[in-house]
């Protein structure tokens, strides 16, 4: 309940900071208007350029603003809402177009003054963000490059934005209304600065260094890091961090990974990484003392926010494994009683990371393991080929609509369990995701 009234409090803050520029325009005297669909147009206008700033707000990963949601449902908001944005510089151009044989005239050649040249290029900034981020795959944009010019083309579309409303200067006119349109953009320049400057450099001061690097099953190493002359992070089991490693966080250059170990385990952090491109590649060369840097604990996926009196059912595909690791360890750390499941599918056997520590819990845990190769070797006697309903019925008891569910794995496999424990009569406020990409 705490939690969701603080979501309905930021969703409250997120409207009222994106309709606030166009509130105050409404406020004292107006310039004499072209009419409704010029005045509806310049209101889009508007916006579009404060839900561009309130972009930068969405990715600052403020805690207390994205501890009601988990961070990674923000990031899902950031990527659909750009998209409401983008519709409404295009819809506040389109409408102008159309309405307006002047606009055609300042759109001369001979004729175009720079602030509208400046929303022009914003508007094409804008166009080439929403391309490359959602055909990223495809235009085979290496990530890191791809964050770096989303971050650059951001800044420069926001910027001249801002010179395109100035410029125009048409509802802005009055001195009271400069001076109010003037802090807003102050802050916004401020906020700015502390997600790329201030916030990195905090992180500066709070190292943390390799202690050891453990290899595991299925291509995976185990990283150890320990806090240097600080506490650490207080964290739930299942949450995640940013870390930098082998650049500073002012580089841009981090990456998400869940805390594998439990936050029982005082004092050090593990991360479970299993090898994919060329950061998670190089952990295996990670020597002792190495400096890490990390933003964090962010997410909403852990037993700690979502209680259950039944006990919890564990669904995991290949590395989606480490947070359900830390949630498991932290269950037998406390000595909980409750029945739990866990159902772990992978390729092959050699690929089910933590495969004997898992088996290890059921000393200490009431835990069912269901183990499911793709793959599996002859004399295997456990489950094979993908999840599915039968497997789901076949292992769970009857009262399985009560029981909390936590899935993290492959798209298909989430999709697919999500679906299924639907279609039994688990109620969707049961079912919790975790997915390793939010790009
Ligand atoms: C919430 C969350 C938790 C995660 N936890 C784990 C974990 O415990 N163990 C694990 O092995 N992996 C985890 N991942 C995935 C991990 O972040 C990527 O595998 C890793 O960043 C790949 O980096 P790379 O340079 O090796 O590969 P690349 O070849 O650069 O990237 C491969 C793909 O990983 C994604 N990716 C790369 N960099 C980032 C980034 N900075 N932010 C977001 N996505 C990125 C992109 O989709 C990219 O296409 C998690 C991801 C998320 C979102």
């Amino acid at each position: 309940m705490r939690y969701f009234i603080w979501g309905l409090f930021w969703i409250g803050v997120y409207l009222s900071l994106a309709l606030f520029p166009c509130l105050i325009l409404l406020y004292g005297s107006m310039p004499g208007g072209y009419g409704f669909w010029w005045d509806f147009s310049m209101a889009l206008g508007f916006a579009a350029a404060s839900m561009m700033a309130l972009m930068f707000f969405l990715t600052a990963r403020f805690k207390r603003a994205a501890l009601p949601f988990g961070v990674d449902i923000i990031y899902y908001f950031h990527k659909h809402i750009s998209l409401l944005l983008f519709l409404f510089a295009a819809v506040h151009a389109v409408i102008l177009l159309c309405t307006e044989k002047v606009v055609w005239e300042m759109l001369r050649p001979e004729q175009i003054n720079r602030y509208m040249a400046a929303g022009i290029v914003s508007f094409i900034l804008l166009a080439l963000m929403v391309f490359s981020s959602l055909w990223r795959k495809q235009l085979q944009i290496h990530y890191d490059n791809w964050r770096l010019i989303h971050a650059f083309l951001a800044v420069a579309a926001f910027i001249l934005a801002l010179v395109h409303i100035e410029g125009v200067g048409y509802y802005i006119a009055t001195p009271a209304k400069r001076i109010i349109w003037g802090a807003i953009m102050g802050c916004w320049v401020l906020l700015l600065l502390y997600v790329r400057l201030i916030k990195p450099f905090v992180l500066l001061r709070k190292p943390y260094k390799v202690r050891e690097i453990i290899p595991e099953r299925g291509n995976a190493y185990t990283m150890i890091i320990v806090p240097e002359q600080h506490q650490g992070i207080d964290f739930q089991p299942g949450q995640f961090v940013w870390l930098s490693m082998y650049h500073s966080p002012l580089s841009m250059k981090e990456h998400p990974f869940s805390i594998s170990s439990s936050p029982e385990q005082k004092g050090e952090l593990h991360f479970t990484i299993k090898e994919l491109g060329d950061f998670t590649r190089r952990i295996k060369d990670a020597t002792a003392g190495e400096p890490v840097y990390i933003d964090g604990p962010y997410g909403a996926f852990s037993i700690d926010r979502h209680p259950s009196e039944h006990g919890y059912v564990f669904i995991a595909g290949g590395i989606g494994i480490a947070p359900i690791k830390s949630m498991l360890s932290t269950l037998a750390g406390r000595g909980d009683g409750r029945p739990h499941f866990l159902f772990f599918a992978g390729s092959t056997l050699d690929k089910l990371t933590f495969y004997e520590e898992l088996y290890s819990l059921q000393e200490i845990l009431d835990l069912k393991i269901v183990c499911l190769l793709e793959h599996p070797p002859p004399d295997w006697a456990g489950e094979s080929g993908f999840l599915n309903s039968r497997i789901l019925q076949l292992y769970l008891p009857e009262h399985l609509q009560e029981l909390k569910y936590f899935i993290c794995g492959p798209v298909p496999m989430l999709e697919l369990a999500e679906r299924e424990l639907h279609k039994m009569g688990v109620p969707l406020h049961h079912l919790h995701s975790e997915l390793f990409d939010f790009v």
